[in-house]
């Protein structure tokens, strides 16, 4: 959901619920971009579970679920609306024997130690933060398990000061390419690959169905300040994209565990 917590503290959650429902992805990314990062994983089985955190409506976990011919996955969101709506979606694609969405916290995982096979978060993992997300979670996964994670990424060593203070506001723990992979590195990974999202997972795939999206909800909450503050920030953000899409975007990281 686009790094909006701390500057919008203060807005109502179930609005901001609300109106990314009615968007099919809360971030930046592709179906392409979900089977290439799968590309990289081997040996998935019967047995293996794998665990999208910070799911979503869930666009990439029926990615996953229609790419794996086996084992569970289960999706990991905190808002209940989100994971109705994946639940559904489930059941309409008939794939509710291996997969299932649940409400949790990234942070507070019902796992035992060494029990997941691989771990799935796109564009989420910042609510917690990459380096503290990485280090919590690799006790969860079994050696020789993976991570699969899309994390904001500067491309440049130095960038321009509107970027860098958005950003610095948004998500300080943003950093360049070399220094995220230096951090799976220490989290105990060896970083199996990693690349950049193309443009298309931020514009056609992001910011233009957010264009309706933000139509619809402003004018259901017609003058409400709050909403208005929020709609400005998300084309804020886009318009941000659009001018400084050079500097930085969304890597996948696919790290295994040693
Ligand atoms: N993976 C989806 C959603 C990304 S938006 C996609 O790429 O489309 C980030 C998601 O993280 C939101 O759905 C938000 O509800 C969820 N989230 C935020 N904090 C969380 C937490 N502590 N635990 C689990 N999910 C969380």
């Amino acid at each position: 959901m686009s790094n909006k917590e701390q500057t919008i503290h203060d807005f109502d959650i179930a609005l901001i619920c609300e109106y990314f429902s009615s968007m099919e992805r809360q971030g930046p990314g592709s179906t392409e971009a979900t089977l290439k990062a799968l590309s990289f994983i081997d040996n998935i089985t019967e047995e293996s579970k794998i665990v999208d955190l910070g799911c979503g409506t869930g666009a990439q976990t029926i990615v996953l679920a229609q790419n794996t011919v086996a084992g569970s996955i289960t999706a990991i969101d905190l808002f209940p609306p989100f994971i109705d709506k994946l639940n559904n979606n489930i059941k309409k694609l008939s794939l509710q024997d291996r997969v299932k969405g649940v409400v949790g916290s990234m942070d507070n995982l019902d796992y035992k130690e060494n029990e997941i096979d691989i771990i799935w978060s796109e564009g989420a993992i910042y609510n917690i933060g990459f380096e503290k997300g990485l280090n919590y979670w690799k006790k969860f996964l079994k050696k020789g398990g993976y991570v699969a994670v899309t994390e904001a990424s500067w491309f440049t060593e130095e960038r321009p000061k509107e970027i860098f203070d958005f950003w610095n506001n948004a998500y300080p723990e943003i950093d360049t390419i070399p220094n995220k992979i230096a951090q799976m590195q220490k989290a105990g990974y060896v970083v199996v690959a990693s690349f950049i999202l193309p443009e298309i997972c931020w514009t056609d795939n992001f910011f233009t169905p957010a264009i309706s999206a933000q139509k619809i909800f402003l004018e259901k909450y017609k003058g409400n300040k709050s909403v208005e503050e929020f709609i400005n920030y998300e084309k804020l953000h886009a318009s941000l994209y659009d001018k400084y899409k050079d500097y930085y975007g969304y890597v996948f990281y696919i790290g295994k565990k040693i």
